[in-house]
């Protein structure tokens, strides 16, 4: 250790983990996939693999009990995680949960969120098998370690797209972060007079998508259901153009997204608009959407098309060529992610 100090927000979150890692050599052979997808797959048989995924969730910093009940809380909280491992086309199994909880919370509190853990479990069909309580000096952290199977054939890893492949977003974009917005004015306007009650009104759809993701597990069974094995695939937590330039950089590819052809919902274009926000980027850079992006061969053209729940938005290229997304009037603009180098999840 030398005396030098490096601001943490010169890596960058992703910058950061490499950072620590890089010295890190696999030493087991059970060890088939160690960092750097969304969950870790250990070989248990020639032709079956367990998945693991951890996420940790932060007061103050993911979520904010103001306008987020224990029990929703809850429920996101293994519903991340879930998403993680349907990421890798796999099915979660069990989980574990920690908790660090100040005396700030009564036992009462902390039966909500365990209510919210136990809708998740049955929704999901996972077990809790574990975890660890401990006391925290403020706020309450949550840290669930997710745990799921699939034959290693059935696997998606971030680094399997190919030139040509097509890109497909599940369900629909932007609306975890506008449901977010408008409880943060919400807030704003409670703590400057208590007395007037927040106008939520007609905001439900994009409210619940932030308050109550859930993991896209149907997506996996569609997929077995339409033969579809995805070339590569990644869950959307931290925005479109994130997960696009996680895939094209773990694959070698470069990328054409179009915006024409991103799912937004109605009421997520509304409220950007009323924000004064484009609902692309809010697509693009928003994040906690937890919907599935996955490439397929251009021969899976037929499967994929036409589903309600998919929509191709752009296909692969070669490296050299760079990632593009393609405005409505046609123009193409380099992606950049944003929020890429900053610590801030
Ligand atoms: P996701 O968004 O899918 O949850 P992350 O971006 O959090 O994935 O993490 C990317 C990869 O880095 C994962 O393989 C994760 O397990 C690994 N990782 C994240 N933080 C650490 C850490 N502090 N030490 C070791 N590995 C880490
Ligand atoms: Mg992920």
């Amino acid at each position: 250790m030398s005396n030098q100090r490096t601001e943490l927000e010169k890596l960058g979150e992703f910058g950061l983990i490499d950072h620590l890692t890089k010295d890190f050599v696999n030493q087991n052979p059970s060890t088939s996939c160690g960092i750097g997808d969304d969950a870790a797959v250990i070989s248990i048989s020639d032709d079956e693999a367990k998945l693991i995924s951890t996420d940790m969730l932060i007061e103050g910093v993911h979520f904010n009990l103001m306008y987020m009940p224990l029990k929703h809380l809850g429920y996101k909280a293994v519903a991340v995680n879930v998403s993680d491992i349907c990421a890798m086309n796999g099915t979660a199994e069990q989980i574990t949960v920690s908790i660090a909880v100040s005396n700030r919370f009564p036992v009462e509190a902390l039966e909500e969120l365990y209510e919210g853990i136990r809708t998740a479990c049955s929704i999901y069909n996972v077990d809790l098998i574990g975890g660890d309580t401990t006391s925290s000096l403020s706020g309450l952290s949550i840290s669930i370690t997710a745990i799921g199977s699939a034959k290693k054939k059935d696997i998606a890893y971030r680094s399997g797209a190919k030139e040509n492949d097509l890109l497909v977003t599940t369900g629909d974009l932007g609306a975890a972060y506008m449901g977010l917005q408008i409880l943060e004015r919400e807030k704003v306007v409670y703590n400057e007079n208590p007395d007037i009650q927040p106008d939520l009104d007609g905001h439900d759809y994009i409210i619940e998508r932030q308050l109550k993701p859930e993991a896209r597990k149907d997506i996996i069974l569609f997929l077995k259901e339409l033969g579809v094995k995805p070339t590569s695939m990644i869950d959307i937590s931290d925005g479109l153009a994130s997960e696009i330039m996680h895939l094209c950089k773990a694959s070698n590819v470069g990328c054409h997204v179009y915006d024409e052809k991103i799912p937004i919902d109605a009421k997520t274009s509304m409220t950007a608009l009323e924000f004064n926000l484009d609902p692309s980027t809010c697509a693009l850079n928003g994040g906690e959407d937890y919907e599935l992006l996955f490439t397929v061969p251009q021969s899976d053209f037929e499967k994929v098309k036409g589903n309600p729940h998919m929509s191709i938005i752009g296909h692969m290229t070669n490296e050299a060529d760079g990632i593009y997304f393609i405005d409505k009037s046609g123009s193409s603009l380099e992606l950049k992610a944003q929020g890429w180098s900053h610590l801030n999840d």
